[in-house]
């Protein structure tokens, strides 16, 4: 979603993938279409518009609403009407003049549609619009970029596409931290036209289809009254002007592929899956839209000790069962390097130490996990006679039983 006035160049925001409504861009042309309301209008098309239902015109006053209001409920009242259709009609009816006669709901209703209308009464603000992260989203989402009152906007050239970048790094870049230098096609804009599409010379002209506005509206009698659909307008394709002599380079496209090479900031702490967001660094859009976001899709090369799972690093340190008795030290692999640990005299199968602090990176904060050594006491199966003949000493001198269950001993073999 895109909105000016707003600062835009916010780059290196981390998502994790699956949080990410974007995750399913697999290249260019898979990139999922981001909210661009030249596209498509879902809602507005089958919300019917409060003030047709009730026949009058969008400014018109209170005196007049609850006239016309009167006249249709008369009219469409299951009592006296028998039409099959006549109490979903009157219910239509009513709602639409519970909002029209409430100017709080009324002046909600004409800013943000009918969900803004149906939110919490004296609730003048967005709360409720969780997804839409401002006023000209919601008229995006609802109205087409059209707000109501008459006051069409005018047609807006289509945005750009997403693009996603897959980005291979080593597992300590991935907890240090890099920097990276990429390289990849993207449409930008043509130089020749400065990306207006139009040949050096001329202008785009007003589409005289929609008049500019972008949008074209139909009307379709259903069961449930009367429907408008309000569509971009098929010649203009929703931008609101034609370019009449189109710009030799780009063939009226305002684009022209190039080579494009960014420096991309690994922030320390990322991981498989992630992606970063550039803004404004994805395609552009025709005839001078705005550009979509680049999306970097971060992949991890696995290590050949550590496994990671989130902050937290394990390491499987095999020690024999003489070492777990007798206590040793070993060499733990760490991202800052060898590091000696102490495995203490007794130490028993399963057993975790802890390195505080030697783990990765939380994305938002200084701190960082622990690298997990994960202790795993390894029973000899092999023994030669001398460390059999040792370990049978041993059981001897503790009272333990050992030997005689094979069949081998069984038989004397
Ligand atoms: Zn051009
Ligand atoms: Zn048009």
């Amino acid at each position: 979603m895109r909105r000016s006035g707003r600062p835009i160049r916010r780059r290196r925001t981390t998502v994790p993938a699956r949080r990410d409504p974007f995750e399913r861009a697999r290249d260019a042309s898979a990139a999922p279409a981001t909210l661009h309301p030249y596209t498509s209008y879902p809602m507005a098309t089958t919300e019917r518009d409060l003030y047709e239902v009730l026949g009058v015109e969008r400014g018109a006053s209170d005196a007049e609403i609850k006239r016309a209001f009167r006249k249709l409920a008369q009219q469409w009242h299951p009592d006296v009407n028998t039409d099959p259709e006549a109490q979903e009609r009157f219910k239509e009816i009513n709602d639409a003049y519970q909002v029209l006669s409430d100017p709080q709901r009324r002046q909600r209703y004409d800013m943000f549609g009918r969900a803004g209308a149906d939110n919490g009464a004296g609730n003048a603000g967005n709360a409720g619009f969780e997804g839409f992260s401002g006023f000209s989203d919601i008229f995006d989402a609802f109205f087409g970029g059209a707000a109501g009152g008459g006051n069409a906007r005018r047609g807006r050239p289509q945005g750009g596409a997403d693009l996603r970048y897959d980005l291979r790094i080593s597992f300590e870049e991935a907890i240090k931290g890099t920097d990276k230098e990429i390289e990849f096609h993207v449409l930008d804009r043509c130089e020749t036209c400065s990306g207006t599409g139009a040949k050096p010379g001329t202008d785009p002209t007003t589409c005289p289809q929609c008049d500019g506005r972008g949008e074209v509206r139909s009307v379709r009698q259903t069961m449930l009254g009367q429907m408008v659909n309000v569509s971009a307008c098929p010649r203009c394709r929703g931008e609101g002007k034609i370019v009449e002599t189109p710009c030799e380079t780009c063939k009226g496209d305002g684009r022209t592929e190039r080579k494009r090479n960014l420096r991309v900031t690994i922030p320390p702490g990322i991981d498989e899956g992630h992606q970063i967001r550039l803004t404004n660094e994805g395609e552009l859009g025709p005839r001078g839209g705005p550009p979509g976001s680049l999306y970097v899709a971060v992949h991890v090369a696995p290590h050949p000790s550590l496994k990671r799972d989130g902050t937290e690093l394990y390491y499987e340190a095999p020690i024999s069962i003489a070492q777990a008795a007798l206590g040793t030290r070993i060499t733990v692999p760490t991202v800052d390097g060898d590091e000696e640990v102490e495995i203490k005299a007794g130490t028993q199968p399963d057993t975790e130490i802890r390195l505080r602090g030697k783990g990765a990176p939380h994305l938002r904060r200084s701190s960082r996990g622990d690298l997990h050594v994960l202790v795993d006491v390894q029973v000899p199966t092999k023994l030669s006679k001398k460390q059999r003949e040792l370990l049978e000493a041993y059981a001897k001198d503790a009272g333990e039983t050992v030997g005689g269950g094979g069949l081998r001993e069984k038989l004397g073999l």
